[in-house]
Formats: structure tokens, C-alpha cells, sequence
């Protein structure tokens, strides 16, 4: 697992500012098994003085550079995963507990392929799976 110091080293050195701030959101997410929408995250961070437009602008650096994972819930809500490693990588989301379970290899390339052959630029793909992980069934 990758240490809160690390990742801020690495985010340094990619050119992006790590304020006090971005720090507590980092560490919000760090380790986190469970995928947060941007209201549970803010009631996490609000006793550190987060306000809305805070997270929203953070959430937005965060996701640009490559390192957050967004996913949809099955209400169409978004769901915040922190990705470190910046890896191209799906999950399986609980209904119940939002805990997320990484799927290690991603089969839809061979799809990607196809699309490109048929002349598309461009192209990527969105995977959602939910389901009831074993402590919810
Ligand atoms: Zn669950
Ligand atoms: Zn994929």
C-alpha cells in the first residue's frame, strides 16, 4: 500500500500543488476500501474546515491528474476511489456497503481494438459493475 508521503511526493514531482488541504482529502481516501460520494466526503473533512467549493475544486485537480477513480453508483451518483498508481483498472461496486473489489484485468481492450478499426479516434470505455459483496449477501 502507498503511503500518504509517497503519493505526495509523486503528485509534487507530476507539478500539482499539495496544500494542507489536498493533503486531508488524500488521506480521506487513502486506504479506503469503500468508493465516497462527495457528500460523504465532505461530512469526513468538514470538522477540518472543508467547505463545498473546497472539495469540488481538490476532487477536480485530483481527477485531472490521473489519480482518483470515478464511478457511477447504480442511482447515478458519483463515487470517489483514490487510484495512486494511476493504473487502468475496474471494480465491482456493493449496492449496500459501497465497498469496492478491484478486477484485475480488463477484456474490453479487444473490444477497443474493434472500434479503432472501424475508424473511431479516440477511444475509451466506462465498465460499472455492482453487485452484493459477501458480507451483504
Ligand atoms: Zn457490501
Ligand atoms: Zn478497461
Amino acid at each position: 500500500m502507498i503511503k500518504i508521503d509517497q503519493l505526495v511526493e509523486n503528485l509534487r514531482r507530476d507539478g500539482l500543488r499539495v496544500t494542507n488541504a489536498r493533503k486531508q482529502l488524500l488521506s480521506a481516501l487513502l486506504d479506503s476500501k469503500k468508493a465516497y460520494t462527495k457528500d460523504e466526503i465532505l461530512n469526513q473533512l468538514k470538522s477540518k474546515g472543508y467547505d463545498p467549493i473546497t472539495l469540488y475544486r481538490n476532487l477536480n485537480a485530483f481527477d485531472k491528474s490521473g489519480i482518483l477513480l470515478r464511478l457511477k453508483d447504480e442511482d447515478g451518483k458519483d463515487r470517489y476511489l483514490l487510484n495512486p498508481e494511476r493504473k487502468h483498472y475496474h471494480v465491482i461496486l456493493c449496492k449496500a456497503c459501497k465497498q469496492v473489489e478491484p478486477i484485475q484485468s480488463c477484456t474490453i481492450d479487444t473490444l477497443e481494438e474493434f472500434a479503432r478499426s472501424k475508424g473511431f479516434k479516440e477511444v475509451s470505455h466506462v465498465l460499472e459493475l455492482h453487485g452484493l459483496c459477501e458480507d451483504c449477501s
